[in-house]
């Protein structure tokens, strides 16, 4: 098969590359798997990278409903990604870019736009080779200059969407060195009712792997508890590798402990052999601990944080799940997040909020809900209730500040409510010939400017942060002068842009246009959840929103 000139590679660049397919069914946390893997080896001294495959025809995630695919992660470059992004960018402590997304979408306009501007000559175009190499060259580019490239493909072994990936994948190997390859597995070990670890389905989705030419080198069984050993050497034999390649994977109480467990396990210490990296990596007991040291930080305290959204997914927030995680190791204290559905506020009014040390509003688009998201908003203002909106969450509290403090009747956000008298979250003037146009969002990181002496400065302790955005509305500056001597005050601002209110007098109200949770990781966790936190372990034992709360 003739190799297109744009996927020529040089062995001699030395990285090594970890595939990582799924088997019997999606939703095994294959990606949290081979990220904790990528943590083990960046301990070991490695430059590791990841890509993750998609093999849906969206170009990117950024039209897709979380709740069918869980939240749409946000890079630093603006990138609209898939939810396991985030996965990588918290476990490996890297910031990575839309290249690293690679989705069947992407590749096919690509490959199609040059079609169209006659880069193939006459020929005919192809999945093989011309989808399948423009895959192999997206893989390599996003390799350069690391040393240990995961790459992940999203779905399950046999799905047809996923036929020309494994087929380049495939390719891949055949040209690299052996030592530069590594195949791994992750499949499900279920139970039989009678407590056996059954293997069949391992054995099924092998034999599927290996019909389209693949060979695992590894073989990770996803189970309530660690396989037996019994359980391992069948696996071995039916799938035809040593028993010392096939590992477990048990359910874990925080996903942040599976670098633990695979560490356990012996799972990167193999890798590392089998890929030849041993001599160049830190000895064992040399290797930081960092992430270790804050993953099992103990536990003192609890707060229940009341999430108020659309979705009753965790996975549609995941970020902000695990940015309040982030904020408990740094803290000490377990966040118990509830969820409370913004739509069924107007029945329930705010009683489902009650005894919540913290409130939430996060992002959104569209309407359901958003009456349930001011009215959280009433509740923490009035109450003393730590409070944090985020995007959506921002504006909403704008809203609720505008309609029941500075009096403006009927005040809302203009993408809710063409027609309100006060649009006091709207279009900016210069963005509206473009937005006629099919819309822009403003995307990935910009920087805000912090007034000194707020809560803003307190929480970032700088005149400046930069955090990542997704949205198109914005505070309209024709309201700006509205909230001058206001207790509400926008402490954060990028031009004539509001970034992040705060209220006066209150134990904790923040809210921002951007969306910290993005960046917020393991042992560097966001100063607005920090800050959140805090706030409600402070308010924890005072009684003083109960009676008083409008029911
Ligand atoms: N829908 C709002 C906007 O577009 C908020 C977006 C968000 O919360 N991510 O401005």
């Amino acid at each position: 098969m003739p190799t297109d000139s744009e996927t020529q590679y040089d062995p001699s660049l030395g990285r090594k590359f970890i595939f990582v397919t799924g088997g019997v069914m999606s939703g095994l946390g294959k990606g949290i798997t081979a990220a904790s893997v990528g943590r083990l080896l960046k301990n070991a001294g490695f430059e590791v990278t990841a890509v993750k495959i998609d093999p849906y025809l969206n170009v990117d995630a950024g039209t897709m409903n979380p709740f069918q695919h869980g939240e749409v992660y946000v890079l630093a470059d603006g990138g609209e990604v898939d939810l396991d992004l985030g996965n990588y960018e918290r476990f490996l402590g890297i910031e990575m870019s839309s290249d690293h997304n690679i989705t069947t979408g992407k590749t096919y306009q690509h490959v199609i736009e040059r079609e169209r501007a006659g880069d193939y000559l006459g020929k005919t175009v192809q999945i093989i080779p011309h989808i399948t190499d423009d895959i192999k060259r997206r893989v390599r580019e996003v390799a350069e200059g690391t040393d240990v490239c995961i790459v992940e493909v999203g779905g399950t072994v046999g799905d047809i969407e996923g036929m020309p990936y494994l087929e380049a994948l495939r390719q891949f190997a055949h040209e690299e060195d052996e030592e530069d390859i590594l195949f791994t597995h992750v499949t499900l070990v279920p139970y039989s009712k009678n407590g056996e670890q059954k293997t069949k389905p391992t054995q099924h989705s092998v034999k599927e792997v290996r019909s389209i030419g693949l060979q695992p080198d590894v073989i990770v069984g996803r189970c309530e508890q660690p396989l037996e050993p019994a359980t391992k050497e069948k696996i071995a034999l039916f799938c035809d590798i040593p028993t010392d390649a096939v590992f477990s994977n048990p359910d874990v109480e925080d996903v942040y402990h599976v670098p633990l467990v695979v560490e356990d396990e012996g799972l990167d210490a193999y890798v590392l052999e089998r890929l030849a990296l041993e001599e160049e990596a830190i000895p064992a007991d040399e290797r930081e601990n960092e992430w270790r040291e804050v993953v099992t930080t103990d536990k003192s305290g609890e707060v229940d944080v009341a999430l108020v959204g659309k979705y009753d997914l965790e996975d549609a927030y995941m970020s902000i799940h695990e940015s309040l995680k982030h904020a408990g190791f740094e803290l000490g204290v377990d966040a118990n997040v509830r969820w409370v559905a913004a739509d069924e506020m107007a029945e329930h009014h705010t009683e489902r909020l009650r005894g919540a040390d913290a409130v939430i509003v996060p992002g959104g688009f569209g309407m359901r809900g958003t009456e349930g998201k001011i009215e959280a908003a009433t509740y923490a203002r009035e109450n003393d209730v730590p409070f944090l909106g985020l995007c959506l969450g921002f504006q909403m509290a704008v809203v609720e500040y505008a309609r029941n403090v500075l009096g403006l009747e009927g005040a809302h956000s203009a993408e809710m409510d063409p027609e309100t008298p006060h649009p006091v979250i709207d279009i900016l003037p210069e963005q509206y010939e473009v937005e006629e146009m099919g819309g822009t969002m403003r995307l990935g990181e910009h920087t805000t400017v912090i007034e000194p002496e707020t809560l803003a400065y307190e929480l970032y302790g700088d005149t400046a942060c930069v955090e990542r955005h997704r949205h198109r509305y914005e505070v309209n500056p024709e309201y700006f002068d509205r909230f001058e001597g206001e207790p509400m005050a926008f402490s954060g601002t990028a031009g004539n842009r509001m970034e992040i209110l705060e209220l006066e007098d209150h134990p904790y109200f923040l809210g921002t246009q951007f969306h910290p949770e993005y960046s917020s990781r393991p042992g560097t966790p966001s100063p607005p959840f920090v800050g959140l936190l805090e706030a409600a372990l402070d308010g924890r034992g005072e009684v003083a929103y109960d009676e008083e709360v409008t029911a």
